[in-house]
């Protein structure tokens, strides 16, 4: 009796701490599937795991420096300093490695599309200290047949709650990219020459004079990028910036 009577107290304390807990946290994050208190967010095992980007890194391109190296109050990477990153300024929120690219796989290829909600957060933080004003903001388009076979553009799901959290719109239809074969495994100069050409602007008169921001999930060498801001300026825009959720970070 003594023995049941412990038995159902236990009971009533694991369901009772259950309870609280599904009350207080009832949501779960995307990854681990712990508890946590707001939809969409990771736990804080799960966020701690990722290599999230802080100062010091570039001004201009948000390439991250070693904690301990001192560069004055606007440091530029070598890249930015010889003029070579076109666009006025690029931010990831962390550096691909096992643990992002782990979310980023799944997001990009397996459905994983409830992702973006914590993706794009970390991608508006950031940017949180930059003074920047876009006027629209642009996924980087995909290729029609890889969005038939996919069914999503997944920069196209990051993109629209940071124009939310802009208050501005996104633009999908103004460009369009031709199909070309997988880019993996390719070094920079053969990622330049395999996107040279692939995009082409459709409206010309969304994108002159525009401030826009670009979004991608990853940026690998900043090629898609780069020829990205070409076509974009060549179309008359006035200022163009790029964010993504990451990015590989070589020695430079
Ligand atoms: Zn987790
Ligand atoms: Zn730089």
């Amino acid at each position: 009796m003594v023995k049941e009577n412990i038995k159902y107290a236990r009971n009533l304390v694991s369901y009772f701490t259950r309870f609280l807990v599904e009350f207080l946290f009832p949501y779960s994050c995307p990854l681990c599937a712990q508890p946590v208190s707001t939809d969409g967010e990771l736990c804080a095992d799960c966020w701690t795991a990722f290599n999230w980007i802080s100062n010091p890194k570039c001004e201009k391109c948000g390439y991250p420096f070693p904690a301990n190296i001192d560069l004055g109050v606007r440091p530029l990477c070598p890249h930015c300093a010889a003029g070579c990153c076109e666009l006025d300024l690029i931010r990831s929120a962390c550096v691909y490695d096992d643990v992002s690219r782990d979310a980023v796989l799944p997001f990009k290829h397996a459905g994983r599309v409830k992702y973006a909600k914590f993706m794009s957060r970390a991608m508006m933080w950031a940017l949180r200290d930059v003074d920047i004003k876009p006027d629209v903001v642009m996924p980087v388009p995909l290729a029609y047949k890889r969005l038939f076979y996919r069914g999503y553009n997944q920069a196209t799901l990051l993109a629209y709650p940071i124009a939310k959290a802009f208050g501005v719109g996104v633009d999908v239809d103004s460009m369009r990219r031709d199909f070309r074969s997988d880019m993996g495994h390719k070094n920079a100069s053969q990622r330049a020459e395999n996107v040279r050409g692939v995009f082409h602007v459709i409206k010309p008169d969304k994108i002159r004079g525009k401030k826009i921001l670009l979004v991608d999930d990853v940026m690998t060498t900043g090629a898609t990028f780069s020829e990205l801001y070409k076509v974009l300026k060549k179309a008359g825009a006035a200022e163009i910036y790029g964010v993504t959720f990451c990015r590989i970070v070589r020695a430079i």
